[in-house]
């Protein structure tokens, strides 16, 4: 079997793993990436055309800086190749004074300096009209920095600039075993045998084939799109109806922005609504079920948004990856000098693909990580 060398084999070229690929290039790291399927693909987790992207994360208020950082590399590519990676218009974070999208964003802005504009209920129903319907008590609080990403998009503008910074790619390549030997790594494929000082393990849902100590669960979470009623009176551009996080009283929450050029309106349910399920993610359910797949969220957005039709125009499956703290796994796995990882995605994590690559090539190649990374340490969970 062939064998190729290199310095750094990064296995998985979906959202951290394209990242890594790129930012390790530009420092003229001598890397190969391989994928199972091709860079941009929608059969992992990074799929359906949007993301949200937001500044203050109500999830940490250690990501504010790897957001900010994804989004300054972005907008530098993006003048490069002429495309937009971020479009920010904004990201509304409602619900009860104290809930956790409210509260939650407050204390992640205030930590990390993200100025929030405040808007009381009348405020907020009057601006935003769309929520007519929400509860009396809910309160928004709007990230200015917030807005939409591109997962496909943004996924092969890494892979292209890492391509022309150097980087081998090898699509329609599986990653059968990630070994650790003497002095490096041997990355074996049905194909060719790749040897090299480090390995980064960025597979997404698969991590766990590769890597079975990590702690992480792949969950099925379809995406789903809507339109507004033929008679609907208020917008759901973007423009008007621009990218959300709603908790509502009773806990559950819906996330979502509104259609713009080539997209449809997005709304989906926040984990726990008990919708979604645990899944092996070579047997991932590609079949849209009915009712399972749609009642519950239909049942949320009818009562959220009554000029929205609850029927969803389309839905694709669509895979997470939970770690038990639901944060991301980025780091070396016992401290080894030989393999970094980076999952764990949680749900959240495409707003900072590009600040976790950035991380990963940081790590790598011993540079001092231009944010802290513990609460991201892959060992936290051990006893
Ligand atoms: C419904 C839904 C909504 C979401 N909404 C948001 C949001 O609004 N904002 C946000 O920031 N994030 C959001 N996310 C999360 C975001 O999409 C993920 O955090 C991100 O896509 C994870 O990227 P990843 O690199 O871990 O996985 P992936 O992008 O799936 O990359 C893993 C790659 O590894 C490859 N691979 C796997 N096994 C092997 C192998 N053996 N050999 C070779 N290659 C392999 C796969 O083919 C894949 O390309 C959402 C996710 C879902 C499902």
């Amino acid at each position: 079997m062939e064998t190729i060398t290199a310095d750094v084999v990064v296995v998985g070229l979906g959202a951290f793993g394209s990242a890594a690929l790129w930012r390790l290039a530009e420092r003229g790291v001598d890397v190969v990436g391989i994928d199972r399927f091709d860079v941009g693909h929608d059969l992992g987790s990074s799929h359906g055309l949007t993301r949200l992207f937001r500044v203050a994360c109500k999830e940490h208020p250690g990501l504010a800086p790897i957001a900010r950082r994804s989004l300054e590399l972005w907008t530098a590519l993006g003048e490069r190749y002429g495309e937009t990676y971020v479009e920010q218009g904004g990201c509304l974070n409602v619900g009860a004074p104290g809930s956790s999208a409210v509260a939650g964003t407050v204390a992640a802005a205030e930590g990390a300096g993200v100025p929030l504009t405040h808007l009381d209920h009348d405020r907020f129903v009057a601006a935003y009209p769309q929520y007519a319907a929400s509860d009396p008590t809910a309160v928004a609080a709007l990230d200015p920095e917030g807005g939409i990403c591109f997962p496909e998009r943004n996924v092969r503008a890494h892979g292209r600039a890492a391509a022309e910074a150097g980087a081998r790619i090898y699509p329609g390549t599986r990653v059968t075993e990630v070994e650790l030997v003497d002095g490096g790594v041997r990355v074996v494929t049905p194909t060719v045998t790749f040897e090299a000082a480090q390995a980064v393990v960025a597979a997404g849902a698969w991590n766990g084939k590769l890597l079975p100590d990590l702690p992480l669960t792949p969950r099925r979470t379809p995406l789903y799109w809507f339109a507004p009623k033929a008679d609907a009176t208020e917008s759901f551009d973007i423009a008007d109806f621009p990218s959300f996080v709603y908790e509502l009283p009773d806990g559950s929450g819906l996330w979502g922005h509104g259609s713009g050029d080539g997209f449809h309106i997005k709304i989906g349910l926040w984990e726990g609504a008990g919708m979604f399920h645990d899944t092996d993610p070579d047997e991932l359910d590609r079949y849209i079920h009915p009712h399972r797949d749609i009642d519950m969220l239909a049942e949320a957005v009818a009562a959220a948004f009554p000029q929205i039709d609850p029927v969803p125009v389309k839905v694709i499956p669509c895979m997470i990856t939970n770690s038990p703290d639901e944060q991301f796994l980025v780091g070396r796995p016992g401290g080894d000098p030989r393999l970094v990882v980076a999952g764990g995605d949680s749900g959240h994590g495409f707003k900072h693909a590009a600040g976790i690559g950035e991380l990963l090539a940081q790590i790598t190649v011993g540079e001092t990580p231009y944010t802290a990374v513990d609460f991201m340490d892959p060992d936290r969970f051990r006893a």
